[in-house]
């Protein structure tokens, strides 16, 4: 059976009946066959589309181009083999044909089997030579550097283009070389003894790393795979080396960025914990030794939820949970952030927060957490909690509205009383008990216009800053919407202040009400006669202080007593009260009438001489006298006037004013009698 069956063969012959014949025997064994009769033709069929698988080329071609030319004309553009007819054997003929084509010739007329085993045979050849030529091509274009040397002489058999381009050798330089050249690292012998097990048999492969010196002397890490293979009946040394520095790099990068990451790892003050698929911690960074108290050699490799994990209820949960993200690389809790309970190694129990991440490496889940010890801020919230709780107890108890406000003024809290006149948490504390009212002006000018307070807006009697500012409690009297507030301003930290007044409008009028009474005499409104000795005391004080004079009127009813007996003790007391009427209505406000006793006044009259003062007193005896009184008609009274010396006494006074006065009574009534001298 011919393996070449259906091979295309163009027969280039100028006789075509020679032609035919070969083209015939061909034929017969199952060659496809084509006849050129020129050179030329056959160049130009051999540039068609279809060229040939081989050709028999006939070296005398008549006229035109003879078969040598025509062959090598065609081996420039094709690689195609070509068998040589020819009818001559000279050795001209026969060297020149060698030195066209490797497939050899065939006599014409030696028969039918030489002829088809010679085609045979070229094709063979064509088809090894095609194949060699593909190794040689993958040897020489490959990536890799590839080395062929004899074991016993070292030398290059060769070294592909990858490794001369490295090295920056030629074939030339090369093919005198032999590895040890490029190994600075090795000497013969040693290098004989790293060969010895490959050459020996006992090893198939050797893999070491060396370093590589290149022809500008440049060195560069490599790593060599050495084999024994058979070339031409002995074994040959094949060495791929792979150039290292790119690797090296990259193990560089990384061992940079490990160190960068374990920094960072060892600074963070969040515990980071990684666990293989088992549950097994194979990270463990300074912060968790701190949190959980385990050291790294303590924990690595250990099953970290058997650890940490406070109940043992928990713990199965969690080696449910795990076994499902083993699989998975799924969770509830992965790529979130949780707040849980865990366990210190002293059987502390620790509230942390954990963040984790599901990481995929070599075809396993692995979890990185990242925890923080939230103890101390749970601590903190229980005490703020207790806090408020004691607040809001504190705000009930307290009987008027009550609130917590901040410096915004918000309210953060507030008891059933304020609740009750409608303020509301979380508004401005004056916005729903005043509105704008109690604003000054520009702030109520601001929230009328835009509809937005000012910041810093409140009420103008407002104390919560000061409070906060002085950290003590304020307390003053408010008069606001006609009443009277005992108000509270009370600080509680930095920014919250208690708040919380006390409608007292009622007690207050009380108050005032008792004051009076307590200095005033109750028939006739006049203060009375210790109110006056208190004021009189005072601004003798005074008047030794600053040297302003005053005066003093001492004055008494004529003839009360018959007043009484003849019209009766009601219209007596109506005459006292019309005398202290009267006198009111006409001194000045800082003047000070007394009811010294019965029907005997006082007036004490700050910054006025006594000449003044004997005036106003003849003044007030002429209008009385001139008064009718329903009733009673016209009544009298007698005046003594004493102005203040610097040695007085406040007893001193009233004596030289009763002196006056006596006078007065003695010279007939109804007069004013003063004096200006000092005793
Ligand atoms: P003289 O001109 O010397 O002052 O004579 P007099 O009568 O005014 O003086 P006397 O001291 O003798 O009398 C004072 C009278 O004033 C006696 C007393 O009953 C009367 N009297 C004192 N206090 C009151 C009072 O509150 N109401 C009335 N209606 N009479 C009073
Ligand atoms: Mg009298
Ligand atoms: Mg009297």
């Amino acid at each position: 059976m011919n393996a070449f069956k259906g091979k295309r063969i163009l027969i280039v012959e100028d006789s075509r009946f020679q032609a035919q014949i070969t083209a015939n025997i061909l034929n017969k064994y199952g060659y496809m066959t084509e006849i050129a009769l020129t050179g030329e033709e056959a160049v130009e069929k051999v540039s068609g589309s279809r060229c040939p698988d081989l050709i028999l080329m006939d070296i005398e071609l008549g006229k035109g181009m003879d078969g040598v030319l025509a062959a090598r004309t065609i081996q420039q553009f094709r690689d195609v083999p070509v068998v040589f007819l020819t009818a001559h054997t000279e050795k001209e003929i026969v060297e020149k044909i060698r030195t066209i084509t490797g497939y050899g010739y065939v006599l014409k007329g030696a028969g039918e089997h030489v002829l088809v085993s010679t085609v045979e045979m070229a094709l063979h050849l064509y088809e090894a030579n095609a194949h060699a030529n593909m190794y040689r091509q993958i040897f020489e274009n490959s990536l890799n550097e590839i080395y062929i040397f004899h074991p016993a002489t070292l030398k290059f058999i060769a070294v592909n283009r990858g490794a001369r381009k490295n090295l920056g050798y030629t074939i030339e330089e090369l093919s005198t070389m032999t590895p040890l050249d490029l190994e600075p690292e090795l000497d013969p012998e040693s290098f004989r003894a790293l060969l010895e097990p490959l050459v020996g048999g006992m090893q198939e492969q050797l893999l070491f790393n060396t370093v590589h010196r290149r022809k500008d002397g440049s060195l560069y890490p490599a790593e060599i795979h050495l084999q024994l293979f058979g070339h031409s009946g002995e074994k040959v040394c094949v060495a791929l080396i792979i150039d290292l520095t790119e690797r090296r790099k990259m193990e560089e990068e990384l061992r940079a960025r490990e160190a960068t990451l374990s920094a960072i790892m060892g600074s963070a003050r969040e515990a980071i914990v990684m666990l293989d698929g088992q549950g097994n911690v194979t990270f463990w960074n300074p912060a968790g030794e701190q949190l959980f108290g385990y050291s790294r050699e303590e924990i690595l490799g250990k099953d970290l939820h058997r650890l940490v994990v406070p109940d043992e209820s928990f713990y199965q949960t969690y080696q449910e949970a795990f076994k499902h993200f083993q699989l998975t690389g799924e969770g509830n809790v992965i790529g979130k952030t949780i707040e849980l309970k865990a366990k210190h190694k002293d059987g502390r129990e620790l509230d942390v927060k954990l963040s984790l991440s599901a990481l995929r490496i070599r075809d396993a889940w692995h979890a990185v957490g990242i925890v923080r010890d939230i103890s101390e801020r749970k601590r903190f919230e229980k005490t703020l909690r207790n806090k408020e709780r004691q607040l809001r107890l504190m705000l009930e108890g307290i009987p008027s509205p009550a609130w917590l406000i901040n410096r915004e003024r918000r309210i953060l809290a507030q008891n059933k009383a304020a609740e009750m006149v409608g303020t509301k948490v979380g508004n401005y504390c004056w916005g729903s008990l005043h509105g704008t009212k109690s604003h000054p002006d520009e702030c109520r000018e601001a929230i009328e216009k835009s509809g937005t307070p000012l910041p810093g807006t409140k009420c103008y009697f407002c104390r919560g800053d000061e409070a906060l500012d002085k950290n003590e409690p304020i307390n003053s009297e408010v008069e606001f919407a006609g009443g009277i507030w005992d108000t509270w301003w009370i600080p509680l930290g930095e920014d919250t202040f208690l708040h919380y007044a006390a409608d007292v409008t009622r007690y207050k009028k009380l108050e005032e009400e008792l004051r009076r009474l307590s200095v005033t005499d109750a028939l006739t409104g006049a203060y009375n006669r210790r109110y006056f000795e208190q004021v009189l005391e005072q601004e003798n004080e005074r008047a030794r202080r600053t040297g302003s004079p005053f005066s003093l009127i001492m004055l008494d009813l004529d003839h009360f007593k018959s007043i009484n007996d003849r019209f009766g003790h009601a219209a007596g007391d109506l005459v006292l009260k019309s005398l202290v009427d009267l006198i009111n209505g006409r001194i000045r406000k800082i003047d000070c009438l007394a009811r010294w006793g019965g029907e005997e006044f006082v007036i004490l009259l700050p910054n006025t001489p006594v000449d003044k003062a004997a005036g106003l007193a003849e003044e007030l005896r002429g209008q009385l006298s001139s008064m009718n009184i329903p009733g009673v008609g016209s009544v009298t009274a007698s005046f003594g006037v004493a102005g203040y010396c610097p040695s007085d006494t406040a007893d001193t006074l009233i004596m030289r004013a009763d002196n006056m006065l006596y006078e007065a009574k003695s010279s007939g009534r109804n007069c004013v009698q003063h004096t200006g001298k000092c005793l």
